[in-house]
């Protein structure tokens, strides 16, 4: 039987969908609780990811070498630097690049040593399916966001949208440092600090792996506001809504 990897950046992520797993056995190794159990008759691993590349590799490594994970998905929050990139809106990378990657001269900016490659693909088929779902969510948003917290945070007519995701070691919260990424990096449609480093893993073993993203903030001077509670009372519930619908449209194997 398959057994998916599900990575939240999270703890309000992870907690949803330690709700609907009806059997999860907590395991520990290195120093993280694993969830083992099942979510809609699929066989589940769900996972803090931590924060960070380096961090967020580990858990993945650890998925894939002691929990046999044969398919991974990350959740989380980034965000936008695509114009028409808004809050509330949901990414699902096509592919990952880590804008902190410099090892010029010896090769080109952003090339990961020794890949011959700057960018990780993400898992076309897999990706398809979580945009899919996540355009179904996003249609009916007002079933799983009160129409308060819709308001609050001016989510309207929320969008899917499928491109470049970012990655790097800050958490990027000022105009200026999102428009130097901007010009550096101008396909990219959102950016955060976990992905491009779990793709990397991903690729090595040779797992499928997709990410789905809430934008929470443009990356700009605004970027802290209200942070945690868009997390509680937005982002997590998308999680949630989105990986129950994919779930429930992929044939347990
Ligand atoms: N201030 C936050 C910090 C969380 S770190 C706190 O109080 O906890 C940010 C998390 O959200 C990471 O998982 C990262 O991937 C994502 N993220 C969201 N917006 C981001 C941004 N503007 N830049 C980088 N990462 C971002």
């Amino acid at each position: 039987m398959a057994v998916i990897g599900i990575m939240s950046a999270m703890h309000e992520e992870l907690a949803a969908v330690l709700a609907e797993m009806p059997d999860e056995q907590r395991v520990v190794a290195a120093g993280r609780d694993f969830w083992v159990g099942h979510w809609q008759g699929h066989s589940v691993v769900a996972v803090l990811s931590r924060i960070g590349k380096v961090a967020a590799a580990t858990t993945a490594t650890v998925l894939l070498e002691r929990f046999q994970v044969d398919t991974m998905v990350f959740t989380g929050v980034a965000g936008g630097l695509g114009s028409g990139v808004r809050v509330g809106d949901v990414v699902v990378a096509s592919g990952f690049v880590q804008h902190d990657m410099d090892a010029s001269p010896l090769f080109a900016r952003h090339e990961v040593p020794l890949y011959g490659r700057a960018c990780f693909d993400a898992h076309a088929g897999l990706s398809a399916q979580l945009a899919k779902a996540s355009a179904q969510v996003l249609h009916a948003a007002e079933l799983h966001l009160s129409r308060e917290t819709l308001t609050q945070f001016q989510v309207s007519a929320p969008r899917v949208h499928q491109g470049l995701v970012i990655s790097g070691d800050r958490f990027v919260s000022t105009n200026a440092e999102s428009q130097a990424l901007r010009l550096v990096l101008p396909e990219a449609l959102a950016v955060e600090m976990e992905g491009a480093a779990v793709a990397q893993v991903c690729h090595d073993y040779q797992v499928p792996f997709a990410a789905v993203r809430t934008i929470s903030d443009r990356a700009d001077d605004m970027a802290h506001t209200d942070f945690n509670r868009f997390i509680r009372e937005v982002a997590s519930r998308y999680s949630l809504a989105i990986l129950s619908q994919w779930l429930a449209d992929r044939q347990p194997d």
